[in-house]
Order: structure tokens, then sequence, then C-alpha cells
């Protein structure tokens, strides 16, 4: 049966890997989707500019009459550089994505869930965010600053019925990780991937859609302030 009936939801990010198959399953849920990405998606916008995150906002309530979601997804990684490589140009612009995307989103849209009564933020952080050697430095900090700032905003909603949450993929085959993949396979060691996890396989977008799925739905009415850790096992080593 459909899990997001009647519900309006924005999606940054959408336009390809983990955004656009949640955006997908979010509307085989029946769910309206604004679909925004900077390409690829119905709606361009920039997911760390303030304006384009008003407008998306405003776009909810005036063509759709309510927003109950907001999946603030887009990021950028920047590769596998490390400190001594990356510069202070390097961090503001992956901060500005992966970290101020996620405050505007929350920011902004909070007010307007909070107005028809209860709705569900979801802000897409990382495993890099939890342990190091999962991505470059600027990329760990920004997703690890998701993490907080989630728990931060539940506390800061209190009383208001906008659950906000994270999502923690581990590896995902994606446009972000076609380096991975591609340099595993030039060294024949693609089978190799598979071992970072217990379950022996990197992930695909749809089984984060799937944990996206819940978290939007009612069905994680008491989940409030969490990560939620996607990643075959990854971190539980
Ligand atoms: P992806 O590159 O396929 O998708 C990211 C999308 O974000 C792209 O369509 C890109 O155009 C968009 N984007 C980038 N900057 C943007 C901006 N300023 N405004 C709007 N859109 C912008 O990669 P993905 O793996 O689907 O990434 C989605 C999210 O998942 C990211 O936040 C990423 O950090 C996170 N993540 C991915 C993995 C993985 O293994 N693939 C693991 C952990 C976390």
């Amino acid at each position: 049966h459909p899990r997001l009936e009647g519900k309006v939801i924005i999606v940054t990010g959408a336009g390809s890997g983990i955004g656009k198959a949640t955006t997908e399953l979010f509307q085989q849920h029946g769910a309206t989707v604004i679909a925004a990405d900077l390409t690829g998606a119905d709606h361009r916008a920039d997911a760390g500019n303030e304006e384009d995150i008003v407008r998306l906002v405003s776009m909810a309530r005036e063509q759709h009459g309510a927003l109950h979601g907001f999946f603030a997804n887009a990021g950028i990684s920047g590769g596998l550089a490390s400190i001594f490589e990356q510069t202070v140009e390097d961090w503001q612009e992956i901060l500005r994505v992966n970290l101020i995307g996620p405050f505007l989103a929350i920011k902004h849209a909070a007010p307007v869930i909070k107005e028809q009564g209860a709705g569900s933020i979801i802000c897409t952080a990382s495993v890099a965010g939890l342990r190091s050697g999962a991505g470059g430095p600027a990329y760990s900090a920004s997703k690890a600053g998701v993490i907080s700032l989630v728990k931060t905003a539940a506390q800061q909603l209190a009383g208001s019925n906008v659950r906000v949450n994270a999502i923690c993929p581990g590896l995902i085959e994606t446009g972000m990780t076609e380096f991975v993949y591609e340099r595993a396979r030039a060294k024949g060691q693609e089978d190799r991937l598979g071992h970072l996890n217990p379950l022996r396989r990197g992930g695909v977008p749809r089984e984060i859609a799937q944990a996206a799925l819940f978290l939007a739905s009612d069905e994680s009415s008491y989940v409030n302030g969490h990560a939620l850790v996607v990643d075959g096992g990854l971190s539980s080593s």
C-alpha cells in the first residue's frame, strides 16, 4: 500500500544516484515530489543557495498547498585528496553544499511543514561522518556536521511534530563513487570492494531510498534526531 499518499516532499540532488532513486520510490508511494538538482531534475536549484531553497519551499506551498517533507540529499565529495592537498576554496565549496545545504533546508522547510501539523526532514550524511578513511577531510567533516545538525534541529523543533533525521550510507554505486569502482576494476580488484563490509557487496541507490522512505513516512513517527546507518555493516567492524 502507498506509504506517502498525499505528501508533498522536496528532494535535492534528485538528478542522479540516491536522489533520483528516492524520487522514484517516493512517487511510487503516492508522494508529490519537487525534484531539484543543478542538472537532470525537473527544477534547477543549487542546494547551497538560500534563495533557491526559499523558492522550492514557496513552490510547494503555492503550487501544492503544503509541504510535508524535505530530503536534503545533494552532495559533492571532492575526491580523496589529503588535508595537505585541499585548499580553503575546496573546503568552502564542500561545506557550502554538504552542510549549509541541509541547514538551509531545515531553516526554511521546518516552519512551513509545521504549519500543516507534522512532517519529516531527512539529510544525507555518510559513514564518512562517523569514521576516517571513507572520504576526504572536508567531506568527512561536512558529514559529521550533518549528523550533529540533525540532532540540534530535532531539539530545537521540540513540540512541533517535525522530525529531523540523517541517513549514513556506506559505499553506494553512484556517479560519486564511480572512480572508486573504476580504480578497483583497473587493478582487477573489483571483488575486494565487497570485502569492505559483511554483506560482501556495494549498495545500490534504491537501498538508501528504502531507508529514506521509512524516515519520510509515518512509520518512523517516533524516530527523531537519529542517524540511520545503511552500510551493509561496514561501520560495525
Ligand atoms: P551523485 O553524484 O550521483 O548525486 C549527487 C547529486 O547532487 C548530483 O545529481 C549532483 O548534480 C547534485 N548536486 C551536487 N551539487 C549540488 C548543488 N549545489 N545543488 C543541487 N544539487 C547538487 O551521488 P550520490 O551518491 O547519489 O550522492 C547523494 C548523497 O549521498 C550525497 O550527499 C553524498 O554525499 C551521499 N553519500 C553517497 C555515498 C555513496 O557511496 N555514493 C555514500 C555516503 C553518502
